[in-house]
Order: structure tokens, then C-alpha cells, then sequence
């Protein structure tokens, strides 16, 4: 982008990585307009009340262990807000009992059979031990986590630690969800190494040595679905413009004028397009231009998913402590996780002293079945598997479900190197970019990373089209409306 700022950027989707996208391309001084389908801006990040206190009724953690989410906050005046969880302890519901969430292992692999010891049987933690004595496993390209680690460790590890983690970050199962691109840290260590709990020692004495402090994850005050609020905010304080109510139709490259981009009734002109819509409607926008990165995308999975969230009196709940409970799949339940807000966040205990917010999730990659039933079904399945675990036995003051339909991207073996084709395909076309959930992680740090690498991409080809314009202000066409 010149130093002049005349290039013009349209920014299809205004979850957080349309909204990155779009306020680091004002910082470098580009024109950008926001093209958003729904009436509101966050995708998968929503903020709202219930029985009058402030919630997310969609991601609510950031994880703080990459700068990026954080940063963004930082950078659109929400520091003063950031707020780490009020407790780092967790649990696992499993084997009929709320187990302390072991600690000591990297994505529910551990370093030593003992981290295990009270969530796995006798023969379980015997199995983990006979990984020192194996021979290396192949992992050639990629490999499952799930089948990776249970060849190494045996299936108990899997089914009752890293499914569940990996499941409430994917909603996914973890004998396909890839290595690669899920654990890269536990990939990369297992190339180099013939026992898998070796590798892991190595990567926690690595991260010990780089003393990583601070919390892992971070919350914001109002919630994390603040955050897009505030992005828009900043975005639009710049100049750009953000535009909802604009399901974007159709994307066409036309040779004397760069990008044609039809929203509704409007037609918009462009030097550059960032695409950062989910995968099935970035198939469809770029079938035309990019036919082959519109196959790929096509092909990529979601999984669908349900929150639960509850508001008790106070007076009449007393929870475990901690932030709340995963549920392996194996143990056959119905949720599959439930978060204690009030406990887990100080700001929402503090600006509601009279009530108790709690949260199910249920819905996992492939189960259909359960996010067919209707919303009374979910709060009472919910209400059940709380009490089994907790309990908990009194009557909500309030109940609300939020389905997330293809709400997260499946990242299966090879998905790298789909992702690795899709980038290829958009590369060819000047001025053209993706980001999202689907690249190259669902957590909101990675979105942001892919909308900045996103932006990186599109500049040296904005720069292009400008120098190849001996007047950039005439050469730029349109804006919102025309
Ligand atoms: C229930 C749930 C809980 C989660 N919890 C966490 C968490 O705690 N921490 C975490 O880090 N991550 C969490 N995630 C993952 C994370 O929230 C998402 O991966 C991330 O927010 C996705 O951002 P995005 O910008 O890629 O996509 P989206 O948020 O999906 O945004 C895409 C936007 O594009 C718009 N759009 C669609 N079609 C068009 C069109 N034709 N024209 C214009 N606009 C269009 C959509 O309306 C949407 O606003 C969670 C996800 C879910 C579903």
C-alpha cells in the first residue's frame, strides 16, 4: 500500500478476522469497507444478558500464550478490561466422578504416567509407561492425534484426556483431527523423537525455559464478544467503513477495473478483496475466479454445537470449585462441557453478586441427533447431566440456548495441505486473499494471525496496481452504494 493511502480494500465478513483484516489495513493507510451479511458485527463472538447479566453466548476465552488476540484489545482501548480467569483449575467429569483436571501435559498428553494418575485406570497408566520401550512411530506427513497417541500411549489417554480438550477447542474427534495442524509443537517434537511422553518433557522443559509467564488464557470485562465491538469501533473512528445487512453475492475480477463485488442491490469496486467468510461461502464467492480454492473449501467440515446458559440465585447453588468441567465422549453423557462463569470470570460474580451463570455445551463433530432437539430438551439434558455431576438440583431464574450451526471448521489429516492448495489458488489472483477459522487454527489469536497474513499478502499487490497507475485517486473506483 503507498504512503498516500489510496488503495482501496473490501473486507467480505465481519467476524474477528474480517474486522483484524480491516483495521490493520487502516493503520497502513489503505481505504476499507467491511461488507457484513448479518445486522451485526463478531461472527462467532456475541455478547448478550441474561436475567440481566452480561455473558458471552459465544467464545469467551482468549488464549494468551500468542500476543495477538491481546494485542488487538490493547490496541482498540480495551487493556483496562482485560481480565485473566479467576481460576486456573478445571475438572474432568469421568469414571462416575468430577476429577481435578490433571496438570503436566501438552494437549491432555503427558510427560509422565503419574500426571495421569486419578483420571486413568491401573491398566492405563501401566500402558503409558510402555511407550518408552516401543519403537518410533511413523507419522510420515500428518497423522491423527488420536491414533498417534493411542499407538504410543493406548486408547484410555485419548478417550478420557485428549479427546475431551481437543474436542473443546474443535468440537472435533480426536482420531481425525490432524497433528499437524492441531498440536504442531506434539508433531513436530514426535519427528524427532522415538517416545512420545520424551517428546513431551522436552517441550515443557523448553517452555520452562523460556519462562513463560502470565496467564494462558484472557478474558475481557463485558465479555470477549466485546471485543469485535470495539474493533469496529476503532475501524470505523479510522475511516473505514462497515456496512451490515450486506450478504455479499458475487465476486468478479474485471480486467480494467480490479475487483466487482455485488452485496444485495449494491456493487462495489475494489483494488483488493479479503475473503474471511466460513469456507462454504468463500466456495461460493470465489467459484468463479478461483475455481480450484472453491473446491477445496468446499470440502471442508464443521461441526455444529449448542450453549446452555443458566442463571441461578445465588443462595441456592453451591458449585465444586473451579471453572467448570469436560466430559470425555466415552463416559457417554450428554454435554460435553460446562463452564462456571461466575467463577471462572471475576467481572460477571462482581457485577452480579445475587446470581450464579453457568454454561453446558453439547453438540461434537458428526452428532446430529442431539442438536435436533429443541431448546426445553437441551436445558433439561443439561439440567440433568449438572445435577448428575454437580448436584446441582435447584431452578434456573433464566435459561438460553445459542445453537452455533457449522459454528467450527474441522481441521482432519492433511489439512495443511489443503490449505497450503487453497492459499496457492487465491495466490495466483492479484489482490486476493483469505482468512478465517478455516485456515489455519479456530481460536480467535490464529484468526487474527490469518487476517494480518491476509493483509500482508494483498500489499505488495496493492503497491502494484499503484505503481502501474499514474494517477492512483483516478484509478480507484467506486465505493459503497455505486
Ligand atoms: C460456540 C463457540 C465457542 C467458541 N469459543 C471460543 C473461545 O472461547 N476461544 C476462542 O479462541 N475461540 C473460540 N471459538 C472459535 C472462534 O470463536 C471462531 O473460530 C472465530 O471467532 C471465527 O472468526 P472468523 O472471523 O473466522 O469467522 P466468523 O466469526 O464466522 O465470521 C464470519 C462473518 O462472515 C459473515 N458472512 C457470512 N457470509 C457472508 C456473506 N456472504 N457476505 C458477507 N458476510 C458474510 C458472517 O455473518 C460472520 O459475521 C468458539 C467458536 C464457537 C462456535
Amino acid at each position: 500500500m503507498s504512503a498516500t493511502g489510496q488503495g482501496r480494500v473490501v473486507v467480505i465478513g465481519a467476524g474477528i478476522a474480517g474486522l483484524a483484516a480491516a483495521h490493520r489495513l487502516l493503520r497502513r493507510g489503505a481505504r476499507v469497507t467491511v461488507l457484513e451479511a448479518s445486522d451485526r458485527v463478531g461472527g462467532k463472538l456475541l455478547p448478550g444478558e441474561i436475567a440481566g447479566a452480561r455473558v458471552d453466548f459465544g467464545a469467551e476465552s482468549m488464549l494468551a500464550r500468542r500476543p495477538e488476540a491481546v494485542a488487538l484489545a490493547r490496541e482498540v482501548g480495551l487493556t483496562d478490561r482485560l481480565q485473566p480467569p479467576a481460576t486456573a483449575t478445571a475438572s474432568l467429569w469421568t469414571r462416575g466422578a468430577l476429577r481435578p483436571m490433571p496438570k503436566g501435559h501438552v494437549m491432555g498428553v503427558p510427560g509422565t504416567a503419574s500426571a495421569l494418575s486419578g483420571v486413568l485406570s491401573e491398566e492405563g497408566l501401566a500402558r503409558i509407561e510402555r511407550d518408552a520401550d516401543l519403537p518410533r512411530t511413523q507419522i510420515g506427513d500428518d497423522v491423527a492425534v488420536g491414533e498417534y497417541v493411542a499407538a504410543r500411549l493406548g486408547r484410555e489417554v485419548v478417550d478420557r484426556l485428549v479427546e475431551p480438550l481437543l474436542g473443546g477447542v474443535y468440537a472435533g474427534d480426536a482420531y481425525r483431527i490432524s497433528m499437524r495442524s492441531a498440536v504442531p509443537q506434539l508433531f513436530q517434537a514426535a519427528r524427532t523423537h522415538d517416545s512420545l511422553t520424551e517428546a513431551v518433557r522436552e517441550i515443557q522443559a523448553k517452555a520452562a525455559a523460556g519462562q513463560q509467564t502470565g496467564p494462558v488464557f484472557m478474558g475481557i470485562e463485558g465479555g470477549v464478544g466485546t471485543l469485535p465491538i470495539a474493533v469496529a469501533e476503532s475501524v470505523r473512528a479510522q475511516g473505514g467503513e462497515i456496512l451490515t445487512g450486506a450478504p455479499v453475492k458475487e465476486l468478479r475480477r474485471e480486467p480494467s477495473q480490479g475487483w466487482r463485488i455485488v452485496a444485495g442491490d449494491r456493487v462495489l469496486y475494489a483494488d483488493a478483496v479479503i475473503v474471511a467468510v466460513p469456507a462454504p461461502v468463500a466456495a461460493g464467492l470465489l467459484r468463479a475466479e478461483a475455481p480450484e480454492a472453491a473446491a477445496e473449501l468446499a470440502g471442508v467440515e464443521y461441526a455444529s454445537m449448542a450453549l446452555v446458559t443458566l442463571a441461578y440465585r445465588r443462595g441456592e447453588v453451591l458449585l465444586p470449585e473451579g471453572s467448570g468441567f469436560l466430559v470425555p465422549p466415552v463416559d457417554g453423557r450428554t454435554i460435553k462441557a460446562s463452564t462456571f462463569a461466575s467463577q471462572k470470570w471475576g467481572w460477571i460474580a462482581d457485577e452480579n453478586p445475587d446470581l450464579v451463570v453457568l454454561r453446558t455445551s453439547v453438540g461434537r463433530y458428526g452428532e446430529t441427533e442431539i442438536l435436533r432437539r429443541d431448546d426445553a430438551d437441551l436445558v433439561d439434558v443439561s439440567r440433568h447431566d449438572l445435577e448428575q455431576a454437580t448436584g446441582l438440583d435447584a431452578t434456573p431464574v433464566e435459561t438460553r440456548v445459542t445453537r452455533w450451526t457449522d459454528g467450527l471448521p474441522q481441521y482432519p489429516v492433511g489439512h495443511h495441505a489443503r490449505v497450503a492448495r487453497i492459499r496457492e489458488h487465491v495466490g495466483k489472483l492479484p489482490g486476493l486473499a483469505v482468512c478465517g477459522a478455516q485456515y489455519d487454527g479456530v481460536g480467535i489469536p490464529a484468526c487474527i494471525a490469518s487476517a494480518y497474513a491476509a493483509v500482508d499478502q494483498i500489499q505488495g499487490d496493492l503497491r502494484a496496481v499503484q505503481e502501474l497507475t499514474a494517477n492512483p485517486v483516478q484509478s480507484l473506483h467506486g465505493g459503497a452504494g455505486e
